[in-house]
């Protein structure tokens, strides 16, 4: 059978660490949508924060989805017709995104340091968003720049956002509707230090190499506006969404980097049957009755997006040693 032409998912992993249980059951159930509806996959790294990303992480990534069965038709091991799929060597394609942007009088210099900007907006902390932006440098004199440039800072670039409210179906959470200016405003395209921002480049990514669908956790649902806003002023046809429920700890807390525990690697080494792992997530998913073993080829006839649990679902470690061994 041929995968259709009319679906095609991503995974979008960062080789920041790696991965966990609850970056595995994200990128099964993107899969299973991909897959179910007889769709492509692509698997993209998303290394573009030089600061955070290790090439160690990225081949034991590789191994890790391949040896809990998942697979994918185009990526940076096995080629495809986008090139490079890694965000680290997609920087050309992103400057042509900015400098269409700027073309249309959509970009302007940021000079607010991080500092600055917590205090501005009252906001503790950054979030993968950015903090809420009052606009300060929206319509800087061509000498305030100039001066702020010769004060020795360096400018990031923000997108003057749209007014208008951006609304989209999502597949798992239904009707969604959010505006710009109240989520934030004005966000960067590229950062003060060069790097593009994640934003920009999922965007950009998901146009070039021709993905429809999006499957990711819920915890990303405030980006998704701002990649609406990217694709559509680039004039490109946005993908649909879906944002599943998170795999949380036993404590409530969204699993990360820190649940070494839990990591594949982690598990493998103590000796953990990648059929149950995979058979675990199917039964957080609700696409089998019972804890039992499966492969994800297996869940695939079972996958509905009706199935799938509206609220978060908990891992806890004493689940994951009995059941894993
Ligand atoms: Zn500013």
């Amino acid at each position: 059978m041929s995968p259709s032409a009319s679906v095609c998912g991503r995974l979008a992993p960062s080789p920041t660490g790696y991965i966990h249980l609850g970056n595995v059951w994200a990128f099964l159930l993107a899969w299973l949508a991909a897959r179910s509806a007889g769709g492509r996959v692509i698997l993209r790294l998303e290394d573009i924060d030089p600061q955070r990303s290790r090439p160690v992480y990225t081949d034991a990534m590789l191994e890790d989805l391949r040896w809990l069965g998942l697979d994918w038709d185009e990526g940076p091991d096995v080629g495809g017709p986008a090139g490079s799929y890694r965000q680290s060597q997609r920087g050309a394609l992103y400057a042509a995104a900015v400098q269409r942007l700027e073309a249309a009088g959509l970009v302007y210099p940021c000079f607010c340091t991080r500092r600055e900007l917590r205090q501005l907006a009252g906001a503790p902390h950054l979030d993968d968003a950015g903090a809420p932006y009052p606009g300060t440098c929206r319509d800087l004199s061509a000498e305030e720049c100039a001066a702020h440039r010769a004060s020795g800072r360096k400018a990031s670039l923000r997108l003057r956002c749209p007014s208008e409210p951006l609304c989209f179906i999502d597949l798992a959470l239904g009707p969604q509707e959010a505006s710009l200016v109240h989520c934030g405003g004005d966000f960067a395209l590229r950062r003060s230090d060069g790097v593009w921002a994640y934003q920009l480049a999922v965007a950009v990514d998901d146009a070039l190499m021709g993905v429809t669908q999006v499957v990711r956790g819920r915890d990303i649902l405030p980006s998704t506006p701002r990649q609406l806003a990217i694709l559509a002023l680039l004039g490109y046809a946005a993908p649909q969404y879906g944002h599943v429920p998170l795999l949380l700890d036993g404590d409530g807390e969204r699993l990360a980097k820190r649940h070494q525990s839990l990591a594949i690697r982690e598990l493998r080494q103590q000796g953990a049957d990648a059929r149950r792992i995979v058979g675990f997530l199917g039964w957080r998913a609700g696409l089998l009755p019972v804890k039992q073993t499966a492969s994800p080829a297996e869940l695939l006839p079972r996958f509905a997006w009706e199935r799938l649990p509206k609220d978060d679902q908990l891992c806890r470690r004493e689940d994951v040693a009995t059941f894993f061994a």
